[in-house]
């Protein structure tokens, strides 16, 4: 799901699309597509980097 009010969060803290290992810079997911609605019924067809899933793993390579 994607919550708007995050989108100008500090995407390097927290539990974002953006850290997560199966996220493809700049708006894809290695695993997740981006067609279809979210859990909140929500279509944006991206995923965005401030946007989240259950299946957030941490990307290690990057700061935290
Ligand atoms: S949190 Fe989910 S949708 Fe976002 S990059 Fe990770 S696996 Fe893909």
């Amino acid at each position: 799901m994607e919550i708007e009010n995050l989108a100008k969060s500090d995407l390097n803290s927290g539990y974002f699309c953006y850290d997560c290992l199966y996220f493809i810079e700049d708006n894809d997911c290695a695993i997740v597509r981006q067609q279809g609605p979210d859990v909140n019924g929500k279509e944006s067809g991206t995923i965005a980097p401030h946007g989240i899933c259950t299946l957030w793993t941490p990307d290690e390579k990057k700061a935290h």
